[in-house]
């Protein structure tokens, strides 16, 4: 159980600022991001995976679990090799999986997890703001239509939503993703920077 990746979630509704979160975080030497739905994206949509992540993105549903957590695990497999992410180095940074308890079961085997950091907006209303600019920005179909943005909210209350009793409390965090990028990076790093001072030791200084 020791080589499993040390792990931070980065967990939160639709639209509340994970990818944003993450995307800059993974900028920093040290930590590793990785969005469930971006590595679904840049699936071949003529494969037959990129056809079932259609099917079911579309929909706002939820794609099936091996099927993802199959994708998953290969995608960290070329990831490692690759030495994109070195496991001995970088704190790695899960955004969208584990989106349902089943997910979190299977994932156990080979994650870590530090910390839970729970990006926090009971605005809903701003948050679907948020989702139909992005809709714009990067051609999401799933961000464009009202019903499926709803759909997913439900499926957000109902499956992933209980993901965060599944982790001991004590180990979540919760963020008020409410602000702009910066400010709520601030309220990040407070939490995330203890933990990856406190599981690697880093040079204090130097990018390699
Ligand atoms: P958001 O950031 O808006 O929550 P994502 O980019 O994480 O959206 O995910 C987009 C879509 O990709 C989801 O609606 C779902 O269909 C699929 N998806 C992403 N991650 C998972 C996962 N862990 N399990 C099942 N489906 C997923």
């Amino acid at each position: 159980m020791s080589d499993r990746y040390k792990t931070v979630l980065l967990f939160g509704a639709p639209g509340a600022g994970k990818g944003t979160q993450g995307k800059i975080l993974g900028k920093i030497p040290g930590f590793f991001h990785l969005a469930c739905g971006d590595v679904f994206r840049s699936l071949d949509m003529t494969s037959e995976l990129g056809k079932q992540f259609l099917n079911f993105s579309s929909r706002g549903e939820l794609v099936p679990d091996e099927l993802t957590i199959q994708m998953w695990r290969e995608n960290m497999h070329a990831q490692t090799v690759l030495s994109l992410f070195k496991p001995m180095q970088d704190l790695l940074i899960l955004d969208g999986i584990p989106r349902n308890v089943r997910q979190a079961e299977a994932l156990k085997a080979s994650i870590d997890v530090l910390k839970v950091i729970h990006l926090r907006c009971n605005d809903e209303g701003a948050m679907m703001m948020r989702m139909r600019r992005r809709a714009l920005k990067e051609n999401r179909m799933d961000d464009a239509d009202e019903r499926v943005i709803r759909h997913r909210f439900d499926v957000y209350h109902a499956e992933t939503h209980p993901v965060l009793s599944y982790y001991p409390e004590s180990i979540v965090a919760n963020i008020d993703a409410m602000g702009s990028p910066a400010q709520v990076f601030q309220r990040v790093l407070e939490v995330v920077v203890p933990v990856q001072e406190s599981h690697f030791n880093r040079p204090t200084s130097g990018s390699v």
